[in-house]
């Protein structure tokens, strides 16, 4: 049954949450304060740089910074998706150091946040107690209507009252000092991304007036416009198959899509990801371009990560032997399985 029709015949019964999800407390709290100021930000900021952008015009320098740290961002948070969250490789502390900076400048949440929403996230994909499911509310009832199960899935799930437990989905990086140094620090490496990095390039090249720009267009909206990109991954690469294309039968909804693949470096190929969760390369076929995993496979090339997970590589032989994408069963990689949870480092 897909994931549609299942939906389709649950019972409108009230559901149940999984452990692991609070619903009230300093937790779900300081999730809405969050929220709210991020929100706030990024939003304002966004309009004022379209404005500033329409009235005042932009050049080449608030180009360049825009594509320099678009790039930045997106490389972080696949850093912050296949290392923190999915440890589908090993690495020194002074890797993890510039990993967990580089996902953190991606303003989308701190690591403790990010890794403990995507791992619940993981384990209840398109059921009652995914983050953000298009076919799912946050309290866990199923979406009649597909616009609003798609906005929930591409934004709205954060003002959801359900907050992931990190207690309970993340004691690693609870156990993790630099992940927490990070974690603790966040709004410096925010501000730091969308304004100080921005202003200062802007400032250097073009004096107050890009400076200006840089920091609006390349700060700000340049941030929001890479969160919303990321959560294409949530929405149309869970649209079962609606937009692109299924490579495994999975119990969810995942899709593989190219816009939201080379949008991500990578993060699209998401069927692909949730049936070898573990793995540090995404890619299948020569059509599915994976950048993020190329840079991760370029660094164990180069010695500066190593253990690199890759549990489908026995499907993507098999493939190329038989001609056709069937994985062997013993091959699936689970995230939540085992080690893998293990203490990160070495
Ligand atoms: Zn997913
Ligand atoms: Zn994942």
């Amino acid at each position: 049954m897909s994931v549609v029709e299942s939906v389709a015949s649950e019972q409108l019964s009230e559901p149940k949450m999984p452990p692991g999800v609070l619903t009230e407390g300093p937790v779900v709290d300081a999730k809405f304060r969050d929220s709210y100021i991020s929100f706030a930000i990024m939003v304002g900021g966004s309009i004022a740089a379209l404005v500033w952008a329409f009235w005042q015009g932009i050049g080449w320098v608030e180009v360049s910074v825009f594509a320099g740290t678009f790039i930045m961002s997106t490389i972080g948070i696949g850093f912050m998706h296949r290392y923190f969250v999915h440890r589908s490789f090993r690495c020194g502390p002074v890797m993890r150091t510039i990993f967990a900076a580089l996902a953190t400048m991606a303003v989308q949440g701190s690591i403790l946040k990010w890794v403990s929403n995507h791992r619940r996230h993981h384990l209840h994909s398109d059921r009652p107690g995914d983050v953000h499911s298009p076919y799912y509310d946050g309290g866990g009832h199923p979406y009649t209507s597909f616009a609003k199960g798609m906005t929930h899935a591409q934004g709205g799930w954060v003002w959801d009252r359900e907050t992931t437990d990190a207690s309970y989905y993340a004691k690693d990086i609870l156990a993790d000092p630099i992940a927490m140094f990070f974690t603790r620090t966040r709004w410096y490496w925010y501000a730091l991304s969308a304004l100080i990095i921005p202003g200062a390039i802007g400032y250097a090249f073009g004096g107050v007036h890009t400076m200006i720009g840089c920091i609006l267009f390349s700060g700000l909206f340049r941030s929001y416009l890479m969160t919303m990109a990321t959560s294409l991954v949530n929405s149309v690469c869970h649209s079962d198959g609606r937009w692109g294309y299924r490579r495994f039968e999975t119990h969810d909804g995942t899709t593989n899509e190219l816009v939201t693949t080379l949008l991500t470096f990578g993060e699209g190929l998401h069927n692909n990801h949730h049936r070898f969760p573990r793995d540090a390369y995404l890619s299948h076929a020569w059509y599915e371009v994976d950048i993020n995993g190329l840079i991760i496979l370029g660094l164990g090339k180069l010695g500066l990560v190593h253990d690199i997970f890759a549990a489908g590589d026995a499907g993507r032989h098999r493939a190329a032997d038989a001609g056709r994408g069937e994985p062997a069963p013993a091959a699936v990689g689970n995230a939540f399985e085992g080690d893998d949870l293990r203490a990160p480092g070495t």
